[in-house]
């Protein structure tokens, strides 16, 4: 991590993330081992005798199964740095994706934050040895600084944990209230509102906003960051970023109409 953030190299910000956030499966799964051995094994449903070769038991049942050895506990720590991990692994696993400081120094500060709480509420208590023991005298400073990162950038909004970045970005964007297409004002389509939300029940269930967007972290009733694959358009009810109403300009989100 320090030589990813010295150079700012992506391939290099990828390896730390990708480092962690397996970390922070491995460490869910030693507390579901020290609850019961059986719990890390994917199929309990038929008796066959635990050895390596069998399937053992995937991110979110082992999540869903934590909670309940754990109970509310989990959840409270939670805010949302579980889905975050597991998006920035699946997104670093499955696409390509450009991971630039500072906002990957945020996620890793986050999701390192998570690690280190469920560690010393959950398997400390069992394992008796500090995570700070079994860190590199060489990297103490490193993970310090991560976790200073954490005090000091990192909110607590929408009711989970993000970076003062996507915060300040989300409040700004509330602002942004209509789009311009084809020589008229369109106003844009809240999270929750979309049309599709009353009228196409099985594609949104019932509770899907009730967390804070997967891609922009909104929250029902406000607008997405624009640029987000989950906003619709207001004029066609496609999603916006592939409808082809508008195309969404440079990093700073400014758009234009392509009916002009
Ligand atoms: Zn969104
Ligand atoms: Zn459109």
């Amino acid at each position: 991590m320090a030589r990813s953030k010295q150079e700012n190299n992506p391939l290099l910000w990828k390896f730390a993330l990708l480092h962690l956030t397996q970390a922070l499966e491995l460490i869910l799964k030693e507390r579901l081992r020290i609850e019961n051995p059986v719990l890390l094994y994917a199929n309990l449903d038929r008796f066959v005798p635990l050895d390596q070769r069998r399937k053992t038991v995937s991110w979110h049942s082992a999540i869903e199964r934590l909670k309940y050895v754990l109970g509310s506990d989990m959840l409270q720590i939670d805010a949302g740095r579980l889905s975050l991990a597991y998006e920035l692994r699946n997104s670093m696993v499955h696409f390509d994706v450009n991971l630039m400081f500072p906002e990957t120094y945020d996620y890793y500060s986050n999701v390192l934050d998570y690690l280190a709480k469920f560690y010393d509420l959950f398997l400390l208590p069992n394992v008796h040895t500090p995570l700070s023991d079994k860190i590199e005298t060489d990297l103490v400073e490193e993970l310090n600084l991560a976790y200073l990162r954490f005090d000091t950038d990192i909110v607590y909004y929408n009711d989970i944990f993000m970076s003062k970045l996507d915060r300040d970005g989300l409040q700004q964007e509330q602002q942004r209230t209509h789009l311009m297409i084809a020589a008229a004002q369109w106003e844009r389509v809240k999270y929750g509102c979309e049309r599709e939300y009353e009228q196409m029940q099985p594609l949104y269930s019932a509770t899907y906003a009730d967390r804070p967007c997967h891609d922009c972290l909104t929250k029902k009733g406000d607008l997405h960051c624009l640029g987000c694959d989950a906003e619709r358009c207001p004029r066609c009810h496609h999603q916006l970023i592939s409808c082809g109403c508008i195309q969404i300009t440079g990093y700073d989100k400014d758009y234009q109409t392509r009916y002009e």
